[in-house]
């Protein structure tokens, strides 16, 4: 029996792997941090006996909350998740596996690997509507890449996503991909109309050394970059730098920044109510787009989320509130869950890549609903 990590996005400690009945886990922080949580690792085991691993150390984790009601996600062709028997029980993650094969992964949620957002940035080029633009580096040396979609004109409004400050909530680069696949759709009219009236500023990873690394939250200096917006800088944040910049020459329409929530089993956003310029005309936008958004998907809701910040509170060193406050536009952290959506759970998916991928798509509508009172 084996348990190995030494992949893309690989992360798990291996205490004890003796026998499948007892199997011991721990998951290695992020480097230069405390932060730990995603996971992703494969069993190779000739044993048809079940399998119990225990991941140990999730008590200590980031959202000990988070493995509540959790289920982890497996995969025998790296294709297809599906979710496992999993308890949270004396403090330990308990995975009960029935073997269908010898070699199996398991992850925290389905895997974004860095082959497939390399693939996503160059199909997205090669579609003829879109311009891949290289930033500048990472500190491991990698590119932080930015797609422009539309041809840039003027009198277009610039609408900016972002997705995976986090690496670990790699169900915000599944959601971008299923946004760009209907974005990039000549026969779809919400995305002609769209391009239209606006041009899309998309990164679709914005940490990826992060994301290579199996961190849950931080880069390869062990910075949490959704706390950067106000003073990032090339040695520590270069990923907000560069990106923060294009944004100031460019200019800001609408922003959304896609992430993903441990502990809420439900889709949400967070707003800029807390900003110092928030006003009317912002909050009319806001209310807005979530009547679109809810109208157009039973994934979306507005009843569970974050606690409002009081007026003037907000943490500026957030991205959406530090681009409400920079650009007085509408602009939103959007959330999907680790576990599933209550109000439409699936028991042998939970949320999934795929459904991330439809609620991108579908957040195209409410994007079209607000896109002429923007600016
Ligand atoms: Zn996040």
């Amino acid at each position: 029996m084996k348990i190995t990590c030494n992949f893309d996005s690989g992360n798990i400690d291996v205490i004890k792997a003796d026998s499948p009945a007892d199997i011991q886990l721990a998951i290695r922080k992020d480097n230069n941090s405390d932060f730990y949580q995603w996971f992703h690792f494969r069993l190779n085991s000739s044993s048809p006996e079940p399998h119990t691993l225990r991941i140990t150390n999730v008590k200590e984790s980031a959202y000990p909350g988070g493995w509540q009601d959790y289920q982890a996600v497996a995969s025998y062709d790296r294709e297809h998740w599906f979710r496992v028997d999993t308890h949270y029980i004396n403090d330990e993650l308990v995975i009960t596996h029935y073997p269908e094969a010898e070699s199996v992964y398991f992850a925290y949620f389905a895997p974004y690997s860095y082959e497939r957002h390399m693939d996503l940035l160059h199909q997205t080029q090669a579609s003829g509507l879109a311009q891949l633009l290289e930033l500048g580096e990472t500190l491991d040396g990698r590119d932080m890449s930015l797609l422009v979609v539309g041809e840039p004109s003027a009198t277009k409004k610039k609408i900016w996503i972002t997705a995976r400050q986090h690496p670990g909530e790699s169900m915000a680069e599944w959601f971008v991909e299923g946004l760009l696949d209907r974005l990039l759709d000549e026969d779809d009219a919400v995305a002609r109309r769209l391009l239209e009236e606006a041009v899309f500023y998309i990164v679709p990873n914005m940490n990826p050394d992060g994301s290579v690394r199996g961190h849950l939250r931080t880069n390869a200096a062990g910075v949490n970059l959704n706390r950067e917006w106000q003073t990032p800088s090339m040695a520590q944040s270069p990923e907000v730098y560069l990106v923060r910049q294009k944004m100031l020459e460019i200019g800001v329409d609408m922003f959304l920044d896609i992430h993903g929530d441990e502990n809420l089993p439900y889709n949400f956003v967070a707003g800029a109510e807390g900003v110092p310029s928030y006003d009317a005309r912002m909050q009319q936008l806001e209310q807005s787009f979530k009547q679109a958004l809810l109208a157009v998907t039973p994934e979306f809701q507005t009843e569970f989320g974050y606690e409002l910040d009081a007026p003037g509170q907000a943490n500026l060193t957030i991205a959406s509130t530090w681009v409400a406050e920079q650009f007085k536009c509408l602009s939103y952290t959007v959330e999907m869950p680790f576990k599933d959506n209550a109000n439409l759970p699936d028991a042998a998916y939970g949320w999934s890549d795929v459904r991330s991928m439809k609620f991108g798509a579908d957040t195209l509508v409410a994007v079209l609903a607000v896109v002429k009172q923007l600016r």
